[in-house]
């Protein structure tokens, strides 16, 4: 009997370019791999290193399914500094429109590449949120394509009801609340200058809003780092408000174990890191960071690091841009923080890249004081670790919601601006909070942190809560579970 064998189908991914979208589009590129297909992620050289480095730490089964392409991005036609690929890199907000065309010349030559050099035709395409000429090149490939946004379906339902319903147009000022009632009986209470960059007079890229919501309306469907048992029935709503089929498989950091790798290790940081964490009490540690690129104003960095060196609790404080801050702020750094790892000192301060996952699965941390970047929100669900919600801009205040409020396993700093975003446009526009007098003082932080870390019954309750979605998280992307089947029908919706 002759056997007939259906070739593996081939996933073409495209991150985005930007830190975040990269790493879970990547871990997205890595399952889909460990589940039979072959994958090719397609990026730009510096990007490239990045994901080879994320795929050879995924185990030989992922390794040998994943391609890494590395197509030229065009610096030097756009205007930007040489090695500028990642739009997390880009010096001033004036330069955002930039990056922009040169992803557009990017994305020509990804479709050439497609059409003409690849051994191997697409069998559908997943593209990161601003590759918004990427459906174009799947209908002429005649393949399906699928969206990255890289939030969560919270928030995407929030936004789709944004777009539609546009409250925050009706209301007379930027601080005046209106609801978003994208989950009823649950009401987003937000303000404008809360929303997501998009929905900002002051986008860097508001021109280009029109192909981003093309794009949106010509894909074949969604795929969302998250898991359904998280959201409570948000991505059936959202595939109902859309019209498009959404596939959740996540949480995509369980893709590899979160221990230290070797080439993790190599980094000072990291090992200082988990060597000052080794040396501390189970769930005693207070974890601070605010994601990929995330930087407070000095004098907010200032009331936030008081708050800080007065708790009760050991911090792991990650600060990012260190080195541009005034030199008062940097030497009052330098006097009471510790940047060495001193195994008993109380607050250790990384200027550098921490391992975060690899922190958040560590028995001795007990809360995350975070940004509500998504990815940092799903790092901390699936390690079991309860938050103080700080969020800085996009759709973190909408997250902020879903942590505190809807699933309730967190509690909110209370900030009401957004600090200050490159996206945004920074000081000059509307939405940028980039302000020198802190928003939040060091005893609201303080406050917020205590019922956190030491948040009696209360707490109790969040650590419960969150415990049991850790246990979920652990379980969906095992055989059977739903991310694992999602992504099972994500494959077939190539065949
Ligand atoms: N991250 C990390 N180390 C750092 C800062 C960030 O590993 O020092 C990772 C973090 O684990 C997460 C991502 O960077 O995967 C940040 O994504 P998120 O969506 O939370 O925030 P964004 O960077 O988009 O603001």
């Amino acid at each position: 009997m002759e056997i007939t064998l259906t070739p593996k189908p081939h996933f073409v991914v495209i991150p985005w370019l930007a830190t975040s979208h990269l790493i879970p589009i990547v871990d997205i590129a890595c399952l889909l791999a460990a589940h039979g297909a072959a994958v090719t992620v397609i990026t730009t050289p510096i990007n490239a290193q990045l994901v080879q480095s994320r795929v050879n730490r995924s185990g030989d089964l992922v390794t040998s399914g994943i391609t890494v392409t590395s197509i030229p991005f065009p610096v030097a036609d756009a205007g930007l500094p040489e090695g500028c690929e990642r739009v997390d890199n880009v010096p001033s907000p004036d330069m955002v429109p930039r990056f922009f065309d040169a992803a557009m010349q990017f994305g020509d030559a990804v479709a050439h590449h497609c059409r003409f050099m690849s051994p191997r035709r697409p069998n559908c395409i997943i593209a990161g949120i601003a590759h918004t000429w990427a459906h174009v090149m799947a209908r002429e490939l005649g393949t399906p394509c699928f969206i990255f946004h890289g939030f969560c379906a919270f928030s995407l339902l929030c936004c789709e009801y944004l777009k539609r319903h546009k409250p925050h147009e009706a209301v007379a000022s930027l601080d005046e609340h209106f609801d978003v009632p994208a989950m009823p009986p649950f009401k987003c209470r937000l303000t404008g200058r809360q929303l997501p960059v998009q929905f900002q007079t002051s986008c860097a890229f508001k021109d280009r809003l029109g192909d981003y919501r093309e794009f949106e309306l010509a894909v074949n469907g969604i795929v969302v780092n998250s898991f359904e048992e998280l959201e409570h029935d948000c991505t059936a709503r959202l595939a109902a408000a859309t019209g498009k089929k959404v596939f959740a498989v996540g949480p995509v950091s369980l893709c590899r174990s979160p221990t230290l790798h070797d080439s993790d290790a190599a980094s000072d940081d990291a090992k200082r890191c988990m060597v000052w964490l080794d040396a501390k009490k189970p769930k005693s540690v207070l974890y601070v960071s605010f994601g990929s690129a995330g930087r407070m104003p000095p004098a907010q960095l200032m009331q936030l690091g008081m708050a800080l060196v007065s708790c009760p609790w050991p911090v792991l404080w990650v600060i990012k841009g260190a080195d541009s801050l005034p030199d008062d702020v940097k030497s009052w750094l330098q006097q009471n923080t510790d940047a060495d790892g001193v195994a008993d000192s109380q607050c250790l301060a990384v200027r550098g890249w921490a391992p975060q996952v690899a922190i958040l699965s560590h028995p001795a941390v007990g809360g995350f004081l975070t940004h509500c970047g998504w990815g940092s929100t799903l790092e901390s669900i699936a390690a079991g670790v309860p938050m103080a919600a700080w969020p800085f801009s996009a759709e973190q205040f909408i997250n902020e919601k879903l942590i505190v409020d809807v699933i309730g396993i967190g509690v909110s700093i209370g900030v009401t601006k957004p600090t200050e975003g490159l996206l945004t446009g920074g000081k000059d526009g509307d939405g940028g909070g980039g302000e020198e007098k802190a928003e939040v003082g060091a005893e609201q932080v303080k406050r917020a942190l205590k019922s956190l870390m030491d948040g009696g019954v209360e707490g109790e309750e969040r650590i419960k809560k969150v415990e049991e979605l850790k246990a979920k998280a652990n379980h969906v992307l095992q055989e059977n579970g739903s991310s694992y089947m999602n992504l099972d029908k994500l494959i077939q919706s190539a065949i």
